[in-house]
């Protein structure tokens, strides 16, 4: 595979935290954390927390949110466009997170159109995918897991596709204190990227870090994130704490990014 692609661990505090946690979490993990070059550390805080989370972070992390809407502007009360996204300063946008589709009804369609949206707008896209228990269980998880990024990266524009991130995280790991075993990790990831490689050629393929994410902790990080095709973590739970994600993202085994 060519390219070189960074290790990116990446920090989704879902519905958690209010603005005046804001300031110690960043200085806490600035503390913590001090970063060797080559890695991308992204903390996706809840709308209302973004302003001050990119103050707070400066350099020490970039931020994004954890939705978007896919128009522009316009009657969509409620829902926020990836201008003002941008305007705010803030540089990722995630998509198709497991809890959007699962508790808000996201179709891949969605997916595909927040995609398009966030690439056109400058910023960058974190696709989520991930399967069921049920979907893993009747041996289906490869097949579901191809779809949703298929159907995503459907009609996805030229411009910005190098900005593009994969998360592959299956829904029964998601804050269950359950993961993936490296090895099964590893073979979707694989999987994952022969399929981006049909969609954007071996070239642009071999760029796209593809995160895992589901239960990583401090204690299972170095194991996961020391796999071919594990280039990073979506990190839940844990990452509310800054000790436990300063710890993981210092898991990372390769700094410089990854041929
Ligand atoms: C997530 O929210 O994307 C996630 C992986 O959560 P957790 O780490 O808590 O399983």
């Amino acid at each position: 595979m060519s390219g070189i692609r960074p290790v990116v661990v990446a920090a989704n505090w879902k519905m958690h935290k209010t603005g005046p946690e804001v300031e110690p979490y960043f200085a806490a993990f600035r503390r913590l954390y001090r970063g060797r070059g080559g890695e991308r550390v992204v903390v996706f805080p809840p709308f209302p927390l973004l302003e001050a989370a990119v103050r707070a972070a400066g350099d020490a992390a970039e931020i994004g949110a954890q939705n978007c809407h896919w128009e522009p502007s316009g009657p969509f009360t409620g829902e926020v466009a990836v201008s003002m996204l941008a305007a705010a300063g803030v540089r990722l946008v995630l998509v198709g997170h497991s809890e959007r589709r699962q508790l808000f009804g996201e179709t891949d369609e969605d997916c595909a159109r927040k995609l398009r949206a966030v690439l056109v707008g400058g910023l960058s896209p974190l696709l989520c995918v991930g399967e069921t228990i049920e979907e893993r269980d009747a041996g289906r998880q490869r097949a579901v897991v191809i779809r949703q990024l298929t159907r995503a990266l459907d009609d996805l524009p030229d411009e910005g596709a190098e900005r593009l991130l994969i998360a592959y995280e299956p829904v029964w790991a998601i804050g269950t204190g359950r993961t993936a075993s490296p090895e099964d990790a590893q073979a979707m990831h694989a999987a994952i990227r022969e399929s981006l490689t049909t969609v954007l050629g071996a070239r642009r393929a071999g760029r796209v870090p593809i995160l895992y994410g589901g239960s990583v902790k401090p204690e299972n990080a170095a194991e996961l994130l020391g796999r071919p095709d594990i280039d990073g973590a979506l990190v839940g739970g844990a990452s509310l704490s800054p000790e436990a994600f300063a710890s993981i993202a210092a898991a990372a085994p390769d700094r410089q990014g990854r041929a």
